[in-house]
């Protein structure tokens, strides 16, 4: 048995997924255009207009979920006879695999310490004669320089296709997320920001390529993929985006919790969401800092887990470092070998209270030795 304080244990567990229900009457008032004629087809055209608006940009089409959507753009947007995306290593951990799916091979790039974030820095050392197409991913945390990484993607004829995933509320310095490269793809999964259940989109500036993606989602331009989203799904997105801003409201609430619960402890760091422009503040990141955390990364993963709070290391092994049977670039990545070993992704979203970040913070000061309490130190 490990010792765990008294009353510290959740059950049920909390996690790292959004999990926020739509409001039910809403749900129930988009639900009753279903079975009219023509219902489903009018609610995925909606919920497209309705996320369309929320990006402020002219064409969203709406897919099965965030994957294909991906695999998608990249058939779409890949320049003909290369074959090589550039995305990083730190990140989503399926990311290989949408690769394989849109036949291409990965050529991971570095991030940058500060941001955890791919640079046009980072990225443009790789791009060569065998780029078919860039894969800019945002970080959890804040937003990678998308202007730059369009920019550069244009200097060099390269596409740049988004995965905006982690970014869906987010606004960079120099606009919305949604309106950067080629398009971007979004997630409508129950554990993201906007619930859906399952779904996702596309947004894009480009007319031509918002009715390509239309017909592959439905097998059309040679897709091979039936890649179309229930109209269940779509009144699900619905109701979740009428209530966005009262989720992002508690997520506000529950990262000023912990950063205010957690700046007593030593040896951890929450990792602060920029002050400028908008943000979900969804994803509560924790850097451990190895000279002052006496427990290594994992370790401190595994307490936590064991006392039903399911937090999760923050994209490690990163995805250069799984074994793979896809073709691939080999990469030896430092910065990211190295930061894959630091962050912890700690327990968020609609089920997560201040009374529960309260408890965590005990927790976790009981890991590192100090006596109970003693993080409150500095909030109090
Ligand atoms: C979850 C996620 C996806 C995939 O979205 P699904 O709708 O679950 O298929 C893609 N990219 C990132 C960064 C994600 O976190």
């Amino acid at each position: 048995m490990r010792d765990t304080p008294a009353g510290a244990a959740f059950d049920p567990p909390i996690s790292t997924s959004n999990l926020v229900p739509p409001d039910r009457a809403l749900l129930r008032a988009y639900l009753d255009l279903l079975p009219e004629p023509g219902g489903e087809a009018r609610l995925v055209a909606l919920m497209e207009r309705r996320f369309a608006a929320f990006h402020d940009v002219p064409h969203c089409v709406a897919l099965v979920n965030g994957f294909w959507a991906l695999v998608a753009c990249l058939r779409a947007l890949a320049i003909p006879g290369r074959d090589e995306v550039v995305m990083p290593s730190l990140t989503y951990r399926r990311m290989a695999d949408v690769a394989a799916w849109a036949g291409l091979r990965p050529r991971f790039c570095e991030v940058d310490a500060a941001t955890l974030a791919m640079t046009p820095a980072t990225v443009a050392p790789l791009l060569g004669e065998g780029t078919a197409i860039l894969l800019a991913v945002h970080p959890v945390v804040g937003t990678c320089d998308a202007a730059g990484l369009a920019a550069l993607g244009r200097r060099r004829r390269v596409p740049v296709l988004f995965d905006a995933v982690e970014s869906a509320y987010e606004v960079t310095p120099e606009g919305r997320v949604g309106r950067f490269g080629e398009a971007e793809v979004f997630s409508l999964h129950a554990s993201k920001l906007v619930n859906g259940f399952e779904g996702g989109y596309v947004t894009t500036l480009r007319p031509g390529l918002a009715r390509r993606l239309a017909a592959m989602r439905d097998h059309g331009e040679g897709s091979g993929l039936n890649a179309r989203l229930s109209g269940l799904h779509a009144a699900a997105a619905l109701a979740s985006l009428d209530g966005i801003e009262a989720q992002v409201a508690h997520n506000r609430t529950i990262h000023a919790a912990y950063a205010s619960r957690l700046a007593g402890v030593p040896g951890l760091r929450v990792v602060p969401f920029p002050d400028a422009g908008r943000s979900a503040f969804k994803n509560v990141l924790v850097e451990i800092d190895p000279a002052r955390w006496p427990l290594t990364r994992d370790g401190t993963v595994r307490r936590l887990n064991d006392a039903g709070a399911l937090a999760r290391a923050h994209y490690a092994p990163p995805l250069h470092r799984k074994p793979m049977t896809y073709p691939h670039v080999p990469a030896r990545l430092p910065v990211t070998e190295a930061l894959a070993e630091r962050f912890i992704l700690m327990p968020c979203g609609h089920r997560v209270s201040v009374a529960d970040v309260a408890s965590l913070a005990e927790l976790l000061a009981g890991f590192a030795g100090l006596p109970r309490g003693a993080e409150r130190a500095a909030w109090a």
